[in-house]
């Protein structure tokens, strides 16, 4: 079964909400129409982008998707600083990234955390990005695919079949990701065959084929056409090249 790739902007805290719209609008202006039935795009702006980049693709009719770089396990409530499914949701996203490598170092989240929020994601209709990935002690002693695997089947704990269906996985290796240190395209591709066989085995073999399977870390346009001819990488999660209009356009046309 063939997977719409999806090609995913991660702007991390860079751009205000002017700079925003002057990047949606590079992207979607520079890749052709059709290109967006072969390709899913997708820009995962700060919060306080999210409703200029809404406007923008509402009212120009934009192909591309956005979505939230994170968001609370909880509906509503006395947590300060936080923003809820619901709140994202109402924004038009398609997306939230759950369990990125910043978020599990910088705000301790653990599995248990990061397997709430992909549950506040999927109960309130956003397609969680779920990222998984070793440090680099952890695959120099060649334990890679047992910590990812672990950590994907831990951030999808108590969740059925039917609402794992349509999820994204992110492989991000934490050495990889802004570092310039791409993986090899064997290297990401061990790996995301195992992520796709653990779904497998936990949830049946033709859920783990539709599901789509993203590498990121440092990716760029020199290295993207590689990494997606592999079988089981099915697009990127961008990091750095996804501020530069040029170079993220290139990067989504080598796709
Ligand atoms: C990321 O933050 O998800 C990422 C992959 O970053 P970079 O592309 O900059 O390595």
């Amino acid at each position: 079964m063939a997977r719409k790739p999806l090609i995913a902007g991660n702007w991390k805290m860079n751009l205000n909400h002017l700079e925003a719209i002057a990047l949606v609008q590079k992207i979607a202006f520079s890749l052709p129409e059709k290109y967006f039935a072969k390709v899913d795009v997708a820009v995962l702006p700060p919060f306080t982008d999210i409703r200029s980049v809404q406007t923008l693709v509402d009212g120009d009719k934009l192909l591309l998707t956005y979505g939230g770089q994170d968001l609370s396990p909880h509906e509503s409530g006395a947590y300060t600083g936080d923003v809820s499914g619901p709140m994202l949701a109402k924004l038009g996203c398609t997306y939230v990234v759950v369990g990125h490598s910043e978020r599990r170092e910088y705000h301790a989240e653990t599995d248990e955390v990061v397997n709430k929020k992909v549950r506040a994601a999927v109960k309130h209709g956003l397609t969680p990005i779920l990222c998984v990935g070793e440090p680099l002690e952890v695959r120099e002693a060649s334990g890679h695919i047992e910590h990812t695997t672990a950590q994907l089947i831990a951030g999808l704990k108590g969740l059925k079949a039917e609402q794992v269906d349509g999820i994204v996985v992110a492989y991000e290796p934490v050495w990889a990701i802004g570092t310039g240190r791409v993986a090899t395209p064997s290297d990401a591709e061990e790996v995301c065959a195992a992520l796709r066989s653990a779904l497998g085995d936990k949830y049946g073999a033709e859920l783990a084929e539709r599901t789509r399977v993203l590498y990121g870390g440092s990716v760029k346009s020199g290295n993207i056409a590689d990494l997606v001819k592999c079988d089981n990488i099915d697009g990127a999660l961008v990091g750095g090249a996804s501020l530069d209009g040029e170079e993220f356009t290139k990067l989504c046309a080598l796709a």
